[in-house]
């Protein structure tokens, strides 16, 4: 099963979105499975972090900056190479395993959707493989 979200992002962040990947998990009825959460674009990513303090995905994005600023050696004409760089440090994709009905995240772990060169009109897909919860005989 696959889902697909539209997102509108600012010009730079980490967006929440574990909340639409725990939907995506109930729709599909998977008891026993995995979960790709998949970002199809060059200049944005998809990574688990804290959610609890909002000051740790500042902090990245920060650190993100500082250590991969934009810079005049590079040639791609869009002017956009330190976005392509974050985000494929970030990576386009994660895999949660998916127990008893639920996604199996740590207590203080949440999904990103990360921007780096917004604000746009983004999307996201999750797929859903697994089995059911088992009939009880
Ligand atoms: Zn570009």
């Amino acid at each position: 099963m696959l889902y697909e979200y539209p997102l509108q992002t600012g010009k730079e962040g980490f967006i929440d979105i574990t909340d639409k990947v725990r939907d995506a998990v109930k729709q599909s009825g998977v008891f026993d499975g995995m979960a790709t959460v998949y970002c199809p674009h060059t200049t944005a990513g998809v990574t688990i972090n804290e959610n609890s303090d909002p000051d740790v995905v500042s902090d990245l994005l920060l650190a993100l900056d500082r250590t991969y600023p934009d810079r005049e050696e590079f040639r791609h004409s869009e002017g956009n190479s330190a976005a392509h760089l974050k985000a494929s440090v970030i990576g386009s994709s994660v895999n949660v395993m998916i127990d008893d009905g639920k996604l199996v995240l740590g207590r203080w772990q949440g999904i990103y959707f990360t921007e780096f060169d917004g604000p746009r009109q983004r999307r996201f897909s999750v797929k859903i493989i697994g089995q059911p919860r088992p009939e009880r005989k």
